[in-house]
């Protein structure tokens, strides 16, 4: 399905708004899943709508529930500032969760 311009500057903005972890600048960016290693664009994220106000982000793989928190930018850690700060982040995290 193609969507129309207009439709494509409202999922920007979603992403943009239930993402706390990325700046979205288009739909075209891509995110690598770190729970189930796949790679995708902001076009493939699933929005979950729970109301009309209340969304959220899920992984495009059907079987993973991954939200933004879990996503990289992707490419190599030691050569990519951005894929590098996610990974820390992500790892920050897991270590906070091991030692609660
Ligand atoms: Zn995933």
């Amino acid at each position: 399905m193609r969507l129309s311009p207009n439709s494509d500057s409202r999922r920007l903005a979603i992403l943009q708004r239930l993402d706390p972890h990325h700046a979205w600048a288009d739909c075209d960016e891509k995110r690598h899943c770190t729970l189930c290693e796949r790679t995708f664009s902001g076009r493939e994220v699933r929005i979950r709508w729970f109301s009309a106000k209340r969304a959220l982000l899920r992984c495009p793989t059907p079987e993973c529930a991954a939200g933004p928190e879990f996503w990289v930018h992707p490419g190599n850690p030691l050569l990519s500032e951005e894929a590098w700060a996610d990974w820390d982040r992500l790892i920050e995290r897991a270590e906070l969760a091991a030692s609660a």
